[in-house]
């Protein structure tokens, strides 16, 4: 039997070392991940990675960056590598994310534009727990606040 195998160059790392597709930013509710390519709707943007834990070990946790994948299991997302935990909530998102067995994959809910700020719903207990509190500075919301005081006040968090 014939195996192909692809043929690799390996003389010129440096040429072609892949584009950065995200990058990290400040924005008015801390950190937030913005994508440098473009993605279509309904194309996959980036896996929510992070050990899979039981709600034992929740207890023992923060849960900011929990993510549920079953009523007894999350994965936590906590580490660095996972870009996916900077995006922000929105009430009115441009990607959504779903369930792959126990993977979670965020996809693009409508075109996205190079530059954007990706962003899902959290969810109403993420929300409840975490966004009132403070109040939602999303696109959405923020706009909502500037129609009826004309003033938004920003508040700044890490
Ligand atoms: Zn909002």
């Amino acid at each position: 039997m014939l195996i192909k195998t692809s043929k690799e160059t390996t003389s010129d790392q440096s040429i072609s070392k892949e584009i950065p597709t995200f990058t990290v930013k400040r924005t008015i509710t801390g950190l937030g991940l913005f994508t440098l390519k473009p993605f279509s709707e309904g194309k996959r943007i980036i896996e929510y990675t992070g050990k899979i834990i039981s709600s034992d070990d929740k207890k023992e946790m923060s849960g900011r960056y929990l993510f549920e994948i079953s009523e007894k299991l999350a994965i936590n997302g906590k580490t660095r590598t996972n870009l996916a935990r900077y995006i922000n909530h929105s009430c009115r998102p441009n990607a959504i994310a779903y369930l792959s067995g126990r993977r979670v994959w965020i996809w693009a809910k409508r075109n996205i534009k190079a530059g954007e700020p990706i962003t899902i719903d959290y969810g109403k207990s993420y929300f409840d727990d975490y966004i009132r509190p403070i109040g939602c500075k999303c696109e959405k919301c923020v706009k909502k606040l500037n129609g009826t005081s004309g003033k938004v006040v920003s508040q700044q968090r890490d």
